[in-house]
């Protein structure tokens, strides 16, 4: 072995082994052969060299929050980057460099600090990284973009183990395919962020729902934040109410629905924007007042603990019509398990005014994204029935969606799959794009791209390969 890698190195029998090869998903329980821990993008690259050398099969590790597991690799090596979570904010340039192994809770809470944020994930202990490359989704998206729409420039290991520089001025290519076209590329060890002037009070919260009322408030919020101003994030949670105190006590345990919102304007007007959703029922919880923008970036934390059995799906909807929504309701209520959620956003807004050729995610026209999140407690003996619910559901709304996937929310579900997030023609120019800097696909552990080669050998998709 002529590569030297001189970081951290955690193997099978070490203290922490199998704390550090832990992911969000309980159901995975893979077992790398080595976990190399680098601190600094020097290592980062020695250990993606290392791994290349030695030919083992390599995952990246940012916040282990991708339900398909693929941070950990079995028998491989897993390059955790948690070690790489610096934070640094420049309020005087508006910007914030943030490591590849940040996760969200702390930027907010850094950038807020001098009233600034960029658009985060929606839990605070998601990784920065999988998400953003993933183009990010978060409360904040319609007034200031996707994640990876303030992306300024990126610092990148690539698959030869070089460290470069990914920005509209320095390999275009490589900045235009790694927002949207998630780990494929290479390893990022620091994202550089443009900030954006965000509350630090905002209003919001949830009103919850008894589940008799889930159809006609789906269809009231509908018709009623379908001209909002940029300044709303919302949507509607599909959800089990929980066995919490500011719930009333025979709701408990019931099928509810829950819109949450985060108006990141002017406060009085996002109340009287928000008052007919208060007179609607009305709510049987009315939780949405003027809060830390902090505050509302951890409203979901608590019903999304780590080690739970997790399988999810998600698709774009191109339209909402009253019979969807029946659809939507009659299949996801009940759900088999309580901490099941099913949650429809609003897209539009400042998502839908970038290019949809811009970077590599698109499609920035589609109205409502829909997530089907199965999560249950960890036993295996409930993973079908969980698992058969998610497939029908999603199964059931196809005939609303727009045909594409959203890689961050999706389980393993095939090439053609990962093909249909980008369309013939984005996924073509991703190959293009892997064939120069990752042409024998050693970032494959992922929602793969692979080289062109590999698609034509396996037969799949060939008729996309530029
Ligand atoms: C509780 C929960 C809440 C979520 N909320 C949101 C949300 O609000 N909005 C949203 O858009 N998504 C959300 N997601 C989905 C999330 O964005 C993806 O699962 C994402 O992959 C997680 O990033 P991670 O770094 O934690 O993942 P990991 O599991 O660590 O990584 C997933 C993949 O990303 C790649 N990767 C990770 N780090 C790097 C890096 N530094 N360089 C190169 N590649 C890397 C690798 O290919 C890796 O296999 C949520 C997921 C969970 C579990």
């Amino acid at each position: 072995m002529t590569q030297q890698y001189d970081g951290l190195t955690i193997r099978p029998g070490d203290h922490g082994y199998d704390e550090t090869r832990r992911v969000f998903n309980g159901m995975i329980d893979r077992r790398p052969e080595r976990i190399l821990r680098p601190s600094n993008a020097d290592e980062v690259a020695a250990a993606v060299r290392w791994a290349v050398e030695a030919g083992s099969p390599l995952s990246v590790y940012g916040g282990g929050h991708g339900v398909t597991g693929s941070a950990v690799v079995d028998g491989g090596v897993c390059l955790d980057l948690r070690a790489l979570d610096g934070i640094e904010v420049r309020p005087d340039e508006r910007l914030a460099r943030v490591g590849g192994g940040a996760t969200w809770g702390p930027v907010d809470a850094a950038t807020q600090e001098f009233g600034l944020a960029v658009t985060g994930g929606r839990v605070t202990t998601t990784g920065v990284a999988g998400l953003t490359l993933g183009s990010g989704s978060g409360w904040l998206e319609r007034c200031c973009g996707l994640t990876c729409d303030s992306l300024v420039s990126m610092q990148v290991v690539t698959a030869d183990g070089r460290i470069v520089t990914a920005s509209a001025e320095e390999n275009p290519d490589l900045f235009w395919a790694l927002r949207g076209g998630g780990g494929n590329f290479g390893v990022v060890t620091e994202f550089t962020f443009g900030l954006h002037e965000v509350g630090p009070l905002v209003l919001g919260g949830m009103l919850l729902y008894p589940g008799f009322l889930t159809r006609d408030l789906i269809k009231f919020w509908r018709d009623l934040v379908q001209d909002a101003p940029d300044a709303l994030g919302s949507g509607v949670a599909l959800i089990t109410a929980p066995p919490a105190e500011f719930v009333p006590e025979p709701a408990r345990g019931q099928p509810a629905a829950g819109v949450i919102v985060c108006w990141a304007g002017d406060i009085d007007e996002g109340q009287r924007f928000l008052a007919p959703l208060r007179d609607f029922g009305p709510p049987a919880v009315d939780l949405v007042q003027p809060m830390p923008y902090t505050a509302v970036q951890q409203l979901i934390d608590e019903p999304n603990p780590a080690g739970m059995h997790n399988y999810w799906s998600g698709d774009f909807l191109a339209e909402l019509p009253d019979e969807a929504v029946d659809r939507l309701v009659a299949q996801a209520q009940p759900a088999p398990s309580p901490l099941t959620q099913i949650i429809l956003l609003q897209g539009g807004g400042a998502v839908s005014r970038v290019g949809e050729d811009e970077t590599a995610f698109g499609q920035r026209q589609a109205p409502y994204n829909l997530h089907y999140l199965g999560m249950w407690p960890p036993d295996h003996a409930e993973d079908q029935r969980n698992i058969a619910f998610i497939r029908d559901l999603a199964a059931a709304m196809k005939p609303w969606t727009t045909g594409n996937a959203y890689l961050n929310f999706i389980g393993e579900e095939g090439l053609g799959r990962v093909e249909a997030a980008f369309g013939p023609e984005k996924f073509a120019r991703l190959q293009a794009i892997k064939d120069v800097w990752d042409p024998t696909n050693v970032f494959r552990h992922n929602q793969n791209i692979p080289p062109s080669r590999e698609t034509v050998a396996a037969g799949a998709g060939a008729g996309t390969v530029g």
